[in-house]
């Protein structure tokens, strides 16, 4: 199977021809600007030696500081590390933000490591990659197995070497110089491009099913912004298997359930299925949330839902893409529709740099503004292109890019 970092490159390469540009730009904005892999040795709660694989990858810093989340997850290799931090370059040039891209992680599984542990872990990381980064340089974030309390670590130990300054990274707890509205910045930023979408098809969020694979940050707080638009969400999932009720699941029900339980497991508001099953189901919509790479050329054929958001990074291959294309699947790409966490970091970022901060109706405000915009350009782009709504934010963010690698000049 294409790996993300292929895929990503994939992606980019289609778009590029389209683009016009030429063999040197291309190549020079497919290259990373710096791979960093770390050994971190840290110990365990038993006074073991564990030694874990870091990455920072650096993917461009034409448009300002490199940015992107920080993934814990036991998959983590530099291509994968490599590919995201690809998105994130085109990422944060479609909802226009001034950042490049970057992308990090550490291959562990977080849920075998006690939290002492992921404090050290962390700790030690830092101590590893604190000269590459910083609030103009490089500006790390939450992704899947991190939070805000791994990024409370990040600031902490990162201000030992440098001195005070908070806008060294982003997703920070709001009561250590984090951002209101930022938790729920990347769900919210899904349903309001969704809904955007539904509206160029003439549709309305009332008559909508919604299938939502993933409940961690993302799938929950998407499935709770459509759901109080008034979705009705027929299936939703997590690591422990999908659940089905065609009237309808209860999401904050659902929400209390994880609460007290830690999963979805047990959960009676629905009849259990697979996650498989839940990709395949004849919902509308079909928001995958979780894992990359789960929408593949062998279950392509089988996806009913008429439009597929992508939420997670990376979570159609690029043989799937084409397969759904043909059968007039309309997908609407990561690097738009999962943007609203970045956009919310930059916004984090500003208040760090201001020492001024924003209420939560002024974050939520500025959200709604620049991803309907960043909607509204990728959505004519691909109708005067004439070419996918994947294809028109590629454009979009290519060319802006671009224009910024050439007039800044070598
Ligand atoms: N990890 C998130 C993403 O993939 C957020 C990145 C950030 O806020 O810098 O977009």
């Amino acid at each position: 199977m294409t790996s993300l970092g292929q895929a990503a490159e994939l992606f980019f390469e289609e778009s590029a021809k389209i683009a016009g540009i030429s063999d040197s730009l291309k190549s020079l904005l497919i290259t990373p600007h710096r791979e960093t892999r770390v050994e971190i040795p840290f110990l365990k709660d038993n006074g073991e030696l564990q030694i874990c694989i870091g990455y920072r990858i650096q993917h461009n810093r034409a448009r300002g500081p490199m940015k992107g989340g920080l993934r814990y997850h036991h998959h983590v290799d530099a291509d994968e590390v490599r590919g995201l931090a690809a998105l994130m370059t085109w990422k944060t040039a479609v909802v226009d933000v001034p950042f490049g891209g970057a992308k990090g992680g550490i291959t562990v599984d977080p849920r075998t490591l006690s939290i002492p542990e992921q404090e050290r872990l962390t700790r030690r990381f830092v101590d590893e990659i604190h000269d590459i980064i910083g609030p103009d340089r490089d500006i790390p974030a939450p992704d899947m197995g991190t939070s805000p309390r791994t990024m409370a670590w990040i600031m902490n130990q990162y201000q030992k070497f440098h001195g005070f300054s908070p806008g060294c990274v982003t997703g920070k707890p709001v009561e250590l110089y984090g951002a209101q509205g930022r938790t729920e910045a990347t769900g919210r930023g899904v349903g309001i491009v969704t809904l955007a979408l539904l509206r160029q098809f003439g549709k309305s969020v009332e008559g909508t099913s919604f299938a939502i694979q993933g409940f961690g940050n993302v799938g929950s707080f998407s499935a709770a912004w459509l759901y109080h638009s008034g979705a009705r969400i027929i299936a939703i999932s997590d690591i422990s298997g999908a659940i089905l009720n065609r009237d309808g699941i209860d999401i904050p029900a659902a929400q209390r359930h994880i609460e007290t339980s830690g999963s979805l497991e047990g959960f009676d508001g629905g009849k259990a299925i697979s996650n498989e099953d839940l990709l395949c189901l004849d919902a509308d919509v079909l928001i995958p949330a979780a894992l990359g790479n789960v929408i593949t050329k062998d279950n392509a054929a089988d996806i009913r839902a008429g439009f597929v958001i992508e939420a997670a990074n990376g979570p159609v291959t690029p043989e799937a893409d084409q397969l759904l294309q043909q059968r007039n699947i309309v997908v609407l790409p990561d690097i738009l529709a999962n943007a609203g966490g970045v956009t919310v970091s930059y916004f984090e970022w500003v208040q760090n740099q201001q020492y001024f901060r924003w209420d939560l109706s002024r974050v939520r405000e500025e959200l709604e503004r620049s991803m309907t915009r960043a909607f509204d350009q990728v959505w004519s782009t691909s109708r005067e292109r004439d070419v996918s709504l994947r294809t028109a934010a590629y454009l979009l963010a290519i060319d802006r890019v671009s224009r910024a690698v050439e007039l800044g000049g070598f």
